[in-house]
């Protein structure tokens, strides 16, 4: 295994790679586009308040509510609290939020379902898309990663129509698309799955404890539901973890897409050039 910290690119090609990608534009936008509400705050926030903090805008959407996030409140109620939740908790680094209101558990892969995501794409017109992990602990994740690959693809081809009356333009170029860690690390069979990529959260840890911390409704019913005793302990506990492989003390992994037709260059590198590390396995 070797890790690797220095920038990987030469001056000359960072700006080639920002005038391809970033189509000439001074202020660079990130869409983290997650199944649930504070499943962003637990994967990537700490990155999130990196680039917010250099001036990139950021967009946090989540596919549903939260509708079945409560053993005791409607989905109804639930989905309003946890609406207000994932709004001020998107504010702390001034990020815009969306909801596709989708409901738990029925986040499936179908025609409209990608209409929604791919419009939400285009309209934001991202240089970066985070979404889950492929393999994760639950398939409304997995299904979201997999709306994310498709929507950031298709998004620039103007004959994917999405019905919308007032559809937004097709994109100029395929955003990079970043896979976060999945829930523990690992996938269902208990199989380690190793991110490639880790950005230094250390000076924003406290920032993303804030942004969890908005999640107040979810301490009561995760430690219900899954036995978790705390948000912020869990969170630390993932922050620890990827620290440990990356040698870093307190860390967020990715894993970037490099499919055909996806671009290869490594763009968060690029805005975040002396906070990345990369693991070659
Ligand atoms: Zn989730």
């Amino acid at each position: 295994m070797e890790t690797q910290t220095s920038v990987p690119a030469g001056k000359g090609k960072l700006d080639a790679l920002a005038d391809r990608h970033l189509g000439g534009r001074t202020n660079p936008v990130i869409l983290a586009l997650f199944a649930h509400p504070d499943d962003a705050e637990f994967l990537c926030a700490g990155t999130l308040a990196h680039l917010a903090g250099r001036g990139l805008k950021i967009h946090i959407a989540t596919m549903t509510a939260g509708d079945c996030g409560s053993t005791t409140l409607s989905g109804a109620t639930i989905a309003k609290i946890r609406r207000g939740e994932a709004g001020r908790a998107a504010k702390l680094i001034g990020a815009r939020y969306f909801c596709l209101n989708e409901r738990d558990l029925n986040i499936f892969y179908n025609r409209k379902t990608l209409a929604k995501v791919t419009e939400l794409v285009r309209l934001t017109n991202p240089s970066i898309v985070f979404t889950h992990s492929p393999v994760d602990y639950m398939v409304d994740h997995e299904t979201t990663s997999q709306l994310c690959q498709t929507a950031c693809f298709g998004a620039m081809a103007p004959n994917f129509r999405t019905g919308n009356s007032r559809s937004a333009k097709p994109l100029r170029a395929v955003p990079h698309l970043y896979y976060t860690e999945p829930f523990g690390g690992r996938d269902i069979f208990g199989k380690e799955v190793q991110a490639t990529l880790f950005v230094d959260i250390s000076a924003t840890l406290s920032r993303k404890a804030e942004m969890l911390s908005c999640h107040e409704s979810q301490q009561d019913f995760l430690r219900a539901q899954q036995g978790i005793s705390g948000l912020l302990d869990m969170m630390r506990a993932m922050a620890d973890r990827a620290g440990k492989i990356s040698y870093l003390t307190s860390a967020e992994g990715f894993r970037q897409h490099l499919g055909q037709g996806f671009p290869q260059e490594e763009l968060l590198w690029f805005f975040l050039p002396d906070l990345v590390a990369t693991i070659k396995t």
